[in-house]
């Protein structure tokens, strides 16, 4: 028995499924995860010393690669200061400087500990703003695991087969509409069906969590107009593609403002930080300012934020980063796309900036419908052969890869090489 596999058996006796997020237990692949001790760079090692490359990089926060030296640094030189005051700190100050000078929507932040914390905040916010009761949001889309958005939610929920989750209530669900994403028409029949009622429309301007979608070409720009018309409030959860698709976030890059921004993952460097932001008339109904209530013991937290800040500080300061991540990425994609085709696999590829995806379906994947199309069995098989071969791909079809700038050429030629291998192994 490998430790990681001891380690495991014991895990599972003491945490539900083993794991403390649901998609880490292997589940959608099976076989035992892969427990990690370290990383550097690219590599990650886990406990019984196998080295991999790593191609999640903690689902998109390490952009910089593992152990970046400025965040270490950073770390290093706000440990002495002790660790949690549950009072404001200079570093708040900065980051909300710097998190608005960046991402185009934001006049006023608020910072918290996750991506989960931000949407529920954001859409707690827009009901306050609106005084209205429900929401949109897109099928396969995740927006964390508030009860809200366990509706046809993506990401782990869809891997394992639970969506809608059992515990959220029907009262609570009621107020969650679905529609399919890239589909404007069903948009605008949700919003007639339901006048005046609508609070907020949220969506993955990019989506990660159904494998990697991108937005149809004008419908970022039609649910913009939509929302517009009509009072509602339009939401881009970036805790994605914030700080990864562009300085700017997925907003940036597609020109379409919405009027809230969630964010989560990059903002913390790896250390636990989510933020929700935008319209400050909108985010001045937050308490204090406001009534609408939203607190936390450990929000600001001076190690999150020192990581943080350091992190989001080196990217400000080197925008040449996005075209390396676009260069490789593509490189990446492009590649695989190659692979796949010669082995007479025609499957489908989508990438946009440092997030792609390999979809095992030959049909092109605009929305979940197309993406639940894939064969899953083969994905698995794929996933253990490119581990074996130490490269580290998330364990589900319904995730995105995320680059890190530690992806040397050296690598990318590792990566195709593993891939041309595990496809013919997986068929
Ligand atoms: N929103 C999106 C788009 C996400 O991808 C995630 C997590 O993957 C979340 C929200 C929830 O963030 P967290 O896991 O930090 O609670």
């Amino acid at each position: 028995m490998t430790s990681s596999e001891s380690l495991f058996a014991r895990a599972q006796e003491l945490i539900p499924g083993g794991v403390n997020s649901p998609v880490r237990a292997f589940r959608s692949v099976g076989g035992a995860p892969v427990f990690m001790q370290s990383a550097q760079g690219a590599w990650l090692t886990d406990v019984d010393g196998n080295t991999y490359v790593d191609f999640i990089n903690s689902w998109g926060p390490m952009i910089l690669g593992h152990a970046f030296p400025p965040v270490q640094e950073a770390l290093a030189q706000a440990l002495p200061n002790s660790f949690s005051f549950g009072a404001p700190t200079r570093r708040e100050v900065e980051m909300a400087e710097l998190l608005i000078e960046m991402v185009p929507s934001l006049e006023k932040v608020r910072l918290v500990n996750s991506g989960t914390e931000a949407t529920m905040s954001a859409i707690r916010v827009a009901r306050g703003y609106t005084g209205r009761p429900k929401i949109l949001k897109f099928e396969g889309c995740y927006h964390g695991h508030g009860d809200s958005f366990l509706i046809a939610a993506g990401s782990g929920a869809l891997t394992l087969g639970a969506p809608d989750s059992p515990g959220v209530t029907q009262g609570v669900a009621q107020d969650t509409l679905t529609v399919p994403y890239n589909d404007l028409a069903a948009v605008r029949a949700a919003i007639d069906a339901n006048p005046e009622q609508l609070a907020a429309i949220i969506i993955e301007p990019v989506v990660g969590n159904m494998g990697l979608v991108e937005p149809a070409h004008g419908f970022l720009a039609g649910l913009r107009a939509l929302c517009t018309q009509h009072g509602i409030v339009l939401i881009f959860d970036e805790v994605m593609t914030g700080f990864r698709l562009a300085a700017g976030g997925a907003q940036e890059r597609f020109g379409v403002t919405p009027d809230l921004t969630t964010l989560g993952k990059i903002i913390g460097g790896g250390l636990p930080v989510g933020a929700y932001g935008g319209r400050a008339d909108i985010m001045n109904q937050v308490a204090p300012a406001g009534k609408v209530y939203q607190a936390g013991t450990l929000s600001g937290n001076p190690l999150a934020t020192a990581a943080g800040l350091a992190q989001l500080r080196y990217l400000h300061e080197h925008p040449e980063v996005y075209q390396q991540l676009e260069t490789t990425s593509t490189r990446l994609a492009d590649g695989t796309r190659q692979i796949a085709k010669e082995l007479g696999l025609n499957y489908t590829v989508n990438q946009v900036g440092s997030m792609f995806s390999l979809f095992f379906t030959s049909e092109p994947v605009t929305n979940l419908e197309d993406a639940k199309k894939a064969d899953l069995p083969a994905f698995g098989r794929y996933f253990h052969a490119m581990l074996q071969r130490g490269i580290y791909l998330a364990p589900s079809q319904f995730e995105a890869l995320f680059i890190s700038t530690a992806i040397t050429d050296e690598l990318v030629e590792k990566y195709l090489t593993a891939c041309r291998e595990s496809l013919i192994e997986a068929h």
